[in-house]
């Protein structure tokens, strides 16, 4: 079995990230800049925001985070990220998620410059995507395609499972392998015999949010497995699969940690990257 190790290929992208924003530092005499809004104090939210942060500043992007307390109103949430799709020198603008139940994420989301969206869930890049046209694709689903492009660059004609269907991970992730000419299954929590779905799978990928859901017996001898989960356990945080048993038929299998959580980050990086190259057109 290939060990698919997330870690590894996110930090060679970093590397070449890196040098590209070196060189956009000379070329344009600009700094690409990512600004991150954080609303409330949710322990995971303020995680992620610190190494969003990080890891943007390892590579040399301008960074930013705004802090709102829980009880910030809609409209000057609104307000704000008006002044940022004005700002220039903000190539990519991320609202953390959740979100306080008195916010509208539809219409926060819908408000940040479609060309500014460095997590892809605005309307018209959603739209644009299953269309099949360019557009700022989500993070998640990126570095999960990316990892699977590794292992298997053609895949026109594979199988693939998707297991989940949210708006984060499962349906930009079908859109993606479809637009490889994959053929493509998206399964959900009412889908008949997910285990016989599974079974039929050239690619697996697993973004359910239930500890080792995906067993042994479920995947097809070689398959690629692509595990998304992050679940807390007694045992520590595991994924969506049944790591060592999947590990003994799949040809290719992530870890968690260690896989797809590494490349959702430098795909962010990425994201901001591109944004800026948009807005020099
Ligand atoms: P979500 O919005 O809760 O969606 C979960 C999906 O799984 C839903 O479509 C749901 O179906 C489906 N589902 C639930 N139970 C099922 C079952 N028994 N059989 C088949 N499908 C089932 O979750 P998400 O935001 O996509 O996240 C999924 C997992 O990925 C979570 O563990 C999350 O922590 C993790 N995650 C990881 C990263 C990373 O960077 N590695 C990033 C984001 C999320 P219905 O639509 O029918 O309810």
């Amino acid at each position: 079995m290939n060990l698919i190790d997330g870690k590894k290929i996110a930090a060679e992208m970093r590397n070449k990230l890196k040098v590209e924003v070196d060189i956009i530092k000379k070329k344009f005499n600009k700094v690409p800049g990512l600004t991150v809004i954080l609303i409330g104090d949710l322990a995971p939210s303020q995680i992620y925001v610190r190494n969003k942060e990080k890891s943007a500043k390892e590579i040399g992007l301008k960074s930013e985070i705004i802090k709102y307390p829980k009880d910030i109103q809609e409209i000057s949430v609104l307000n704000k990220i008006d002044e940022l799709n004005n700002d220039a020198t903000v190539s990519g603008i991320l609202v953390q998620l959740p979100l306080p139940d008195h916010i509208d994420k539809k219409k926060i989301i819908e408000r940040i410059n479609p060309d500014k969206d460095v997590d892809g869930f605005h309307p018209y890049n959603v739209g644009n995507l299953s269309s099949g046209y360019e557009s700022s694709v989500p993070c998640t689903p990126l570095g999960c395609y990316l990892l699977i492009k590794k292992i298997e660059p053609n895949l026109s004609g594979k199988k693939a499972i998707v297991i989940g269907r949210s708006n984060l991970n499962g349906k930009p992730m079908a859109q993606l392998l479809l637009k490889e000419n994959c053929t493509v299954t998206i399964t959900h929590s009412k889908t008949k015999d997910l285990k016989n779905e599974c079974s039929k799978g050239d690619i697996v990928i697993a973004a359910v949010g239930i500890p080792e859901l995906v067993k042994a017996d479920w995947i097809k001898k070689d398959a690629i497995v692509i595990d998304v989960g992050i679940n807390k356990t007694d045992k520590g945080i595991v994924g969506d699969v049944a790591f060592e048993e999947v590990s003994k038929v799949a040809k290719a299998l992530t870890p968690v940690p260690g896989g797809v959580g590494p490349m959702t980050i430098v795909c962010l990086l990425k994201n901001t990257i591109e944004c800026f190259k948009k807005s020099l057109k």
